[in-house]
Order: structure tokens, then C-alpha cells, then sequence
């Protein structure tokens, strides 16, 4: 957990504070820069004499500027020109300095930092308020890019700079610490990570020429009761420019503008503070508990997109916290953990399902050999129960037919039962020995060209004696049709199924309604009853083998499940579909649509069978119109 990813926080660092919200810049805080072109024009060669600086002193006092910070190297003029500082320059510029201080305008110089500690500013300079402006680049603690992002507010106890400027004008108390300040004992100095007010090569502070006011030209109201910071910029001294989190261009970010962006942050109290470290573990743990959550139970992909999703979300939230709340919360440690544990559980789970395929595969293997055990016992058992069963009927009908004058009433009502229940045995053996057939896949197709019509009232024929007994009605209406390629035997069994399911599933004095026509390249065959219908849930398992819908109806009448179950095989068989409307109490319509022309006809081999039904189809229609 506390594990420290320096170089992959510190780029998370600078992803934050570049691309999240970002505070305006004060723009009381004014940059007077001594660049190339000033130095050029005033002297010719840098550093500027210290007459030139001490005349600018001097020029400030009109301006009654809010107070100086002078970031010139002191030391480095004063070697140019020794002898300046001696003369009248030297004393000049520190009267000068003291009369804006008598103004209750302070004057701050800014010094350097060696291994001896401060270097202090030349004799009489001294004398004058100075203390250290280091920016802080980060060497070894964080990471080791050099980038600036955090700044010394106190060294042995003494405020640097920015905190002395700022203390200076009173605008922070004695002590004051930015938010995030924290003590480094080995350097007994104070930090804090200010923020940027914006890109610093954009120039976010507003600028004055060091020319202008050297000249009395620079407009008062661009320097009065402003924060001057005066320092230099040369395009070709590295001294000048920092790296700073939006550039690690050496010659991008001056050095001018970090420096205020430090007083900026110590004048707003703004800083970045980090989180406790508690909360970063807590937010890491429950990044990984969500990903190895995703990964082990749900699909693949939700896992990826959970992983991806929780990485998004947290490093939106963390900018915004950033930008915002200015909290840092630690980003590489969840970020890490979120993928680490992905790229640790995915071949975990990898294992898991591995494990249940082949366990699935076992069971489906074994599934598979139940299966051809149950169809081959029920082929031997139905094989041989169909001879005795046969023979019993047919024993039955010749006593009947024979001895059913010389046999009492009761007694012929024994022998009819037994012919009838021979009968359902029959049926119900034919359709288990037809289901094996089909599932073994030995069904074959006999096809030949026939009009469905005449299957139809074949089929009526037969059912016409049981539908009397019930006073049930069966009307046909049927349309002239094309003969069609169909397997005649499995479409009777078909007509057959639904006529008879129309019939028993109907009250004694009803109708049954059994049409055919032609419609959009099909023969369409229906059979409609005022039975006791189905509900939606009976009509979607309707085709299911063995299915039987549960009411007293149907437990009242003998089935086996498998008629609709067979019919639907049959005609999808000949690539044609069955359809089914019902209501509860209203009835039932089945209609089975057969293609006119079946799929295999458009094969070359049987093209010769297109002319002669075609011819039979031109003579039907001339009939109809006749
Ligand atoms: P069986 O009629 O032998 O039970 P089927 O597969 O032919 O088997 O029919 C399955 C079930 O569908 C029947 O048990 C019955 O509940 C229902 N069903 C079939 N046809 C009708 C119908 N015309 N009216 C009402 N219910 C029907």
C-alpha cells in the first residue's frame, strides 16, 4: 500500500495541474524584466551596471509601486563594475531603497543559496531587506526531473522571499504557512506545492518595460500599488527559465513568472495538500475490490470496461479534487493496483472457466450418451410392444365383429374398451417410434407432386364418424390449389394431427372450420376450432416435446404431447412454418404454410419438374376464371 511510485506520481502531478481547473493569476502582481533588448539598448552587455539599476531605484519612487522584489543578481552586477558599488551608485540605490521603505513601500532583495548557506547580497546592498529566492527543482526526494512544483517557505526558521514579501506588506501574518505546508527536518526548511495560475510560458502576470519606468515612461496607473517583482530574462541563459509541470522545455517557463506564481499562491493561501495516506490506501483497496469483483463475476468485457471505467472515473475525480478541492490524492498507487489486479485475476478466472467448460463438456458428453441409451431402449421397448399390441386389437375387433351378438351389453362395453385402448397405445407407440426416427435423423423425404386438397378431405373422411358422435360440424373450405412437392405421408400426419387436436380440444355441438388457399408463393392449410383455447404461455410451449397444457380438459383427454411437437419437424421439413392463434374459452387457429415451390426444385438437376406444374398452374387459373 505504501508503495511510492515517485517518477509515475510526479507525471500524474503535472497531468493534474496543466489540465485540470487552474486559479486567475493576481494581477497586482506586475513583472518588470531586464531582457535582451533592454540590455542591448541601456548597456550592451549583461549584467546591467549598477548605475543603471540604482537610477531605476530612484525613477520607482514616483511611481509608489506596493512594494519591490528585486530578483537581480546583486552579486554578479557588482563583480562587473567593482568601483560602481564603491562610488556614489552603491549608497544611491540603498537611500533610494530606504525612502520607498519610509513609504511604507518594502524593498526585498532576493539572494542566492550555496552550500554555505545564504550569499548575501554585496556591501552596502546588505544592508537592505534580502532574503533567499531559490526555486526548488525536485532532485532526489520526488522525482528526480528537475521540474519545479514545489516551493521553500522557511529556512532555519527564517521566511525565504515570497514569505518575506509577503509578510512585509502585511498581507500574511508573521508565521504564516500555506495550506500543505510541510517540515523537512534534514534541511530544517518548510514546503508547500503552490499552484500555477496558468501555463507559465502564456504569461499569465502583467508585464512592465524596465525601460519605461527607468524612463519615467511607463504608464502610473500599471505601477502604482502594484507588486513589482524585477528580475532578468536572456533568451539564451538557462539561469533565466525553470522546468515547470506544463513544459520540460528548458527555454519555455521563465523563472520571472514561477517566482510570482509562488508569491501568488502565499498571498491567495492556496496549496496543494496531500491526503493522508490512509485515504489513498483506502481508495486503492476499494479500486481493487471493484475490479477483481467485475473480473471474477461478470463477462469478459464488463471486466475490461469496469477496469477501464473505475481508472477514468477516479483520475476525472482526482483532477477535479486537485483542481478544486486542491487535495492531492495519490494516483499512481490505484492506478497501478487497478491493473495489476486485473492483468493477476484475468488468469484466474481464465482457470475458472476453463474448468467449468470441460465440466460442461462432461456433462454434455454423458447427456449425450443417455440420450442414445434412452432412444435405443425406447426403440427396442415401442419395437417390441407394437406386435402384441397389434395382435391384442386385431383379437379384439374379430371377437367383436364375430361373437357381438352372442356377447351380453356389459360384456361388448369391455371388448369396445379394449379396442379403443389398444387403439391410444397404438397411436401413442406410433408417435414415440416416429420421435426416435426423427431424432435418430432417419427421416426420409419421400417427395412427390400432390394437392394438399386431397389429403385434406381424406383426412375429414376419416374423422367424420368420431365428430358426428360429438355433434361436432366440420366445414371445408377449400380454394382450387397447385399440386406441390410434398412428403405425402408426414403432411397427412400433419392434417391428421391438427384435425384431431381440433377435435378433441372442442365442446360437443361446435364447429371446426378446415380451409386452404393460396397466398404469397404458399398453400396455406388451417384449422380453426371454438375449443377451450391456450393462453400466451401455453401457445410459446406448445411445439415442446411431451408438452401438454394443464386443465381439466386435457387431463380428461388422452395425449402424448408429441403430435405438435412432430408437426412442426414435419413442416419445417418442407421448409414451410406453422402458426398458431388462440384465446382462452374462444379457440384456436392453426395455420401450416408449404412453399410452392420447394427449395430443391430450383436445383438444375430438377428443372425438368418446373414446366409441368407450371403448365398445371396456368390451366387451374384459366379454370377459376371460368
Ligand atoms: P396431445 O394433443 O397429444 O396432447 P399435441 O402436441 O398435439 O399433443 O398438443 C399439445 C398440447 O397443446 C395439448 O395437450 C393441448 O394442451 C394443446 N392443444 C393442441 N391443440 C389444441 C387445440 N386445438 N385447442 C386447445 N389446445 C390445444
Amino acid at each position: 500500500m505504501s508503495f511510492d511510485l515517485p517518477l509515475l506520481e510526479s507525471s500524474f502531478f503535472d497531468l493534474r495541474t496543466s489540465l485540470g481547473p487552474q486559479p486567475k493569476a493576481n494581477t497586482n502582481i506586475v513583472l518588470v524584466t531586464v531582457d535582451q533588448e533592454t540590455t542591448e539598448l541601456l548597456d550592451g552587455i549583461a549584467p546591467l551596471s549598477l548605475d543603471i539599476h540604482t537610477r531605476f531605484m530612484e525613477s520607482l519612487e514616483s511611481y509608489n509601486p506596493r512594494a519591490v522584489g528585486y530578483l537581480i543578481d546583486m552579486n554578479r552586477v557588482a563583480e562587473a563594475n567593482p568601483e560602481l558599488l564603491r562610488s556614489e551608485w552603491g549608497p544611491r540605490f540603498v537611500d533610494s531603497a530606504k525612502r520607498l521603505e519610509s513609504k511604507g513601500i518594502p524593498v526585498v532583495l532576493g539572494s542566492l543559496f550555496d552550500v554555505t548557506g545564504e550569499v548575501l547580497p554585496p556591501y552596502p546592498l546588505s544592508s537592505l531587506s534580502h532574503s533567499i529566492a531559490r526555486i526548488h527543482k525536485d532532485g532526489n526526494v520526488f522525482s528526480d526531473d528537475k521540474v519545479t512544483r514545489r516551493a521553500l517557505t522557511y529556512l532555519y526558521d527564517r521566511p525565504v522571499f515570497h514569505m518575506e514579501l509577503a509578510q512585509k506588506m502585511a498581507l500574511v501574518s508573521v508565521g504564516h504557512e500555506p495550506p500543505g505546508s510541510y517540515y523537512l527536518p534534514e534541511v530544517d526548511a518548510k514546503y508547500f506545492f503552490f499552484r500555477y495560475h496558468g501555463d507559465p510560458a502564456n504569461q499569465p502576470y502583467p508585464k512592465v518595460s524596465f525601460l519605461d519606468v527607468l524612463n519615467g515612461k511607463a504608464p502610473k496607473e500599471l505601477v502604482k500599488d502594484k507588486i513589482l517583482l524585477v528580475g532578468t530574462l536572456m533568451k539564451e541563459n538557462a539561469q533565466d527559465f525553470a522546468l515547470t509541470p506544463y513544459s520540460k522545455n528548458p527555454f519555455a517557463n521563465p523563472k520571472l513568472t514561477v517566482h510570482a506564481n509562488i508569491l501568488d499562491s502565499i498571498l491567495e493561501n492556496r496549496g496543494i495538500a496531500r491526503a493522508p495516506t490512509w485515504v489513498d490506501g483506502v481508495i486503492t483497496l476499494f479500486m481493487i475490490c471493484f475490479v477483481v469483483f467485475w473480473v471474477l463475476l461478470s463477462k469478459p468485457l464488463y471486466g475490461v470496461f469496469a477496469t477501464l471505467g473505475i481508472a477514468a472515473i477516479f483520475l476525472f475525480a482526482n483532477i477535479l479534487a486537485f483542481g478544486y478541492l486542491e487535495i492531492w490524492l495519490k494516483a499512481s498507487q490505484p492506478i497501478l493496483g487497478v491493473f495489476l489486479s486485473y492483468y493477476l485475476v484475468v488468469p484466474y478466472r481464465l482457470i475458472l472457466e476453463y474448468k467449468k467448460r470441460w465440466d460442461l463438456q462432461r456433462k454434455n458428453e454423458l447427456l449425450v450418451q443417455v440420450e442414445e441409451l434412452k432412444t435405443n431402449f425406447m426403440s427396442l421397448v415401442t419395437h417390441d410392444l407394437k406386435t402384441p399390441v397389434a395382435k391384442i386389437q386385431g383379437l379384439a375387433e374379430v371377437l367383436m365383429r364375430k361373437a357381438s351378438e352372442r356377447l351380453q351389453e356389459g360384456d361388448r362395453e369391455t371388448v369396445n374398451s379394449i379396442i379403443n385402448s389398444t387403439q391410444e397405445l397404438n397411436h401413442f407407440i406410433s408417435s414415440i417410434l416416429e420421435l426416435n426416427k426423427v431424432e435418430s435423423n432417419r427421416l426420409e423425404m419421400q417427395s412427390q407432386s400432390k394437392d394438399i386438397n386431397q389429403l385434406i378431405e381424406r383426412s375429414i373422411e376419416q374423422f367424420i364418424p368420431a365428430a358426428r358422435a360429438r355433434r361436432i360440424d366440420i366445414i371445408q373450405a377449400l380454394e382450387p390449389l397447385f399440386p406441390i412437392r410434398i412428403d405425402a405421408n408426414l403432411i397427412s400426419k400433419v392434417i391428421n394431427n391438427l384435425i384431431d387436436n381440433a377435435l378433441k380440444y372442442s365442446p360437443e355441438d361446435s364447429k371446426i372450420t378446415v380451409s386452404s388457399r393460396e397466398v404469397d408463393g404458399f398453400v396455406e392449410f388451417s384449422v380453426s376450432d371454438h375449443g377451450i383455447g391456450m393462453d400466451q404461455e401455453e401457445i410459446q410451449n406448445l411445439f415442446t416435446k411431451f408438452y401438454r397444457a394443464k386443465n381439466d380438459t386435457t387431463t380428461r383427454i388422452s395425449g402424448t404431447g408429441l403430435g405438435l411437437y412432430l408437426t412442426r419437424y414435419f413442416v419445417e421439413a418442407h421448409h414451410g412454418r406453422v402458426e398458431v392463434e388462440s384465446e382462452p374459452g374462444k379457440g384456436s387457429t392453426f395455420r401450416i404454410f408449404l412453399p410452392l415451390e420447394s427449395p430443391s426444385r430450383a436445383s438444375p438437376g430438377l428443372k425438368a419438374d418446373v414446366s409441368p406444374s407450371f403448365k398445371d398452374r396456368i390451366l387451374k387459373t384459366i379454370n377459376r376464371i371460368n
